[in-house]
Order: C-alpha cells, then structure tokens, then sequence
C-alpha cells in the first residue's frame, strides 16, 4: 500500500458520507441496536463493534487503519497521550513479582513508571545502556517479560539495535516495546525489525500542529485485544473522536511535513556542528555520533530534534543564549509545526551546578526544527549565539 494512499484515503468510506472529503466526526458516546440479537453480537466483541466510544469509535477506528498500515502492523489502539499509550502496553505485559528491562534515559514519564509506580506492585526495571546488546543480556533474569526501547530516547538520542534487542527477546518469550516517537513510521519501521508493541506520543510529528495530545499503540491484533481487554476498556484513557479528527488531518500532511524538517535539519546541523560556541551536536545524523551506522541502517531520514551542548559552564550563559532566541519558542514538546527550544536548566533550580556528576550537563538545550525558512533558524541562532 503506498503512502499517500493510506494518508489520504485509507479507512474512508465515502459513499457512506455522501462523498464528504473529510471525514465525519462522530461525536456520539453511544451506538443503538435494531434487535436484542445483533446487541448481544455487539457485547460479544467489543474490540471489532461499535457500542460504546470507551471501546470503539468510526471516526477513531479510521484513524488507527491508517495509523496501523503505517506502522505495517495488524492494528492500533489509540489513547489519549503517549503516556497513556505506554502504561497501557506495559500494564497488559507484567503481573506481579515480573521484571523488565527498559533502555537508561527514556522519556521521562515512561522512567516514572516503572521506577516508581511500578514498585508499588512488586514490579522491579532495571534500566541499561541500550547502545551495547551485551547490556540487555546481561540485565534479563527468568523473571524477565518485558524489555522497553526507545529508539533514539529522549534527549541525547542514543539507539539500540532493534532487530538485535527483537531477536534476543524472542529468544526468550519476552516481549518487546519500542517508542518510535521520535523517528516515526516515515523514518523507522521497528514491527519489520521483529518489535512486539511499537508506541507513539502522537502529540508530536503525527499530529504535528501542537493542538491535540494524543497516543497511539501499534501491534497485532492478539496482542492489542489483550491491551484492549485490560488497560485500554479499565483505564478508560481514549482519544475523543473530535481530537481523532483533528489527528486524521495532521496526518494529510505526514510525509510533506517530515520532508522538509529533513532538509531544514541537516542544514541547521552543519550549522551548528561548525559553531565554536557549540560543544556538542546530539542527534542521530551528527558527523561525529559514534552510532551514525546504526542510524544509516535503521532510520532513512532526519527528524527535527537536536540537542546542543553550549560550550560554557555558566548557566546565566544558557539563559542568554535562550532568551535572545526570536524564531524559537521556549516550552516543553515537540513536532509541530513551529520550532521549539527547550533549556534543560529550567527545569532545575538557577544556581544549580551546571555538570553535576550524574545525569544531564545543564548546557544542553533541545531545539525541534519546525516549518520555517532553514535561513531564519539558523540566523536566529546565529545572533543568540552570540549572546552566550
Ligand atoms: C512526549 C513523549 C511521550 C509522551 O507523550 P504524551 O503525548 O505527552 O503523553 C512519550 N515518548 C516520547 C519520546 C515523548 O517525547
């Protein structure tokens, strides 16, 4: 199936809409039966019927059609954020007294989860440096059901070989998640590469217009109708149909959007990659990420996301640097259409040490490349720059 059909027409009926283009927006919580007898073939499968929107929608379900062939998945739940997306694919793969291996740094409330909620019912993680397989062999026991990637993660963008980790869980019964939020469907495909459940914040490029928050959870239909049957009808934590709608018509645009922050992207990161205030460049297609063969065979185009290492050790610098920015905005997020710069020092107290010995250097501001001209960013970091 090519891609411009599945974001333009697949899952649409639209001689059952009188030919509208767009897609009715379903908004009812309910649907009503003609006879007691095809009600009770609704109660026997919720999964596939329409009955209540807690289960399924019409507008939602064209949504995860698209949304499953993108991922060349049998199917797709959707939820309403990523994180709810994430917790209910782990909830369904872990009962008491299990552990899972989950890849060090993930997005921060995927680390939440399972460092602190998950404790509380007798679920221990241990978290691994995901760049090196030996690292996950290492840290699964027989209790081992369940191993968390994402790929690249949060922040400094590190990768795990997916195909690797897919066949060493396999291996041994164990499930396997991915967050391919970063990379999306366009640039990553981890269900080809044997991964389990591939989960996304579709608050980010999918959608790509910072107005909906949303998540969506990709796999085969066995696995989802466990996901479904579980957290998904208990947890109640849907996508409205009015933000599937909204999602339906951020995806027209998927593949135009993800082309251009490609082209924007690597122009932005020869900019910076030269700059003498710039101590480091992360990001996937850097010249110097040590992973850049990893990334040649397992991503086939740039996203948005890089994160610079200001060369100071002032946090007063960083501020400088951050409040000069005109064409970027400064808050949490990312993916949409608009450029993004996020200070990882805002999150800290303002005369925190800058290297503190464990965690992220307070240097590090994350920028998402938008839709603008690449010569407005890279002129607008060029005159913060020189702030620093
Ligand atoms: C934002 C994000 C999430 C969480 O998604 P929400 O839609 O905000 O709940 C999960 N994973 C990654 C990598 C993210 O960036």
């Amino acid at each position: 199936m090519d891609l411009s059909y599945i974001l333009n027409h697949l899952g649409e009926e639209r001689e059952g809409y009188h030919g509208a283009v767009s897609p009715p927006l379903m908004q009812s919580s309910i649907f009503a039966y003609p006879t007691v007898a095809r009600m009770r073939t609704g109660f026997a499968d919720e999964f596939a019927e329409h009955l209540y929107t807690r289960g399924n929608n019409p507008t939602v379900a064209i949504l995860r059609k698209k949304m499953a062939a993108l991922e060349g998945a049998e199917d797709c739940l959707a939820f309403g954020s990523g994180a709810a997306a994430i917790s209910a694919a782990v909830f369904a793969s872990i009962r008491a007294g299990d552990h899972v291996v989950c890849v060090a740094r993930p997005y921060s409330w995927t680390r939440s989860l399972l460092r602190d909620l998950l404790p509380k019912f007798g679920v221990a993680t241990t978290f691994v440096d995901g760049t090196d397989i030996g690292n996950f062999e290492e840290a699964i026991t027989d209790g081992t059901r369940l191993v968390v990637l994402e790929s690249p993660n949060s922040m400094t963008y590190e990768q795990q070989d997916l195909a690797a980790v897919a066949r060493l869980a396999r291996g041994r019964g164990i499930r396997t998640l991915c967050d391919n939020s970063f990379a999306t469907p366009l640039n990553q495909s981890p269900i080809a590469l044997g991964i389990d459940l591939v989960a996304h914040s579709a608050t980010k490029y999918l959608n790509g217009h910072s107005d909906v928050v949303a998540g969506l959870l990709c796999g085969s239909e066995a696995l989802l109708r466990e996901v479904f049957k579980g957290p998904y009808m208990t947890f109640g934590a849907i996508l409205s149909p009015h933000d599937a709608w909204l999602l339906i018509r951020g995806l027209r645009t998927l593949a135009v959007r993800m082309e251009r922050v490609a082209a924007t992207t690597m122009r932005v990161l020869g900019f910076l990659e030269a700059h003498p205030k710039i101590r480091r460049v992360h990001h996937p297609h850097a010249t110097d990420n040590p992973q850049l063969g990893l990334t040649r065979r397992q991503i086939s185009g740039a996203s948005g996301m890089i994160t610079i290492d200001l060369a100071t050790d002032e946090v007063a610098a960083v501020e400088r640097f951050c409040d000069a920015l005109r064409r970027f905005l400064m808050t949490v997020s990312w993916g949409g259409y608009e450029s993004l710069a996020f200070p990882v020092c805002a999150v800290f107290p303002p005369d925190a040490p800058l290297r503190a010995t464990a965690g992220l250097p307070l240097s590090l501001v994350r920028l998402s490349i938008g839709l603008e001209d690449a010569d407005v960013l890279i002129g607008d970091l060029a005159q913060a720059l020189d702030k620093l």
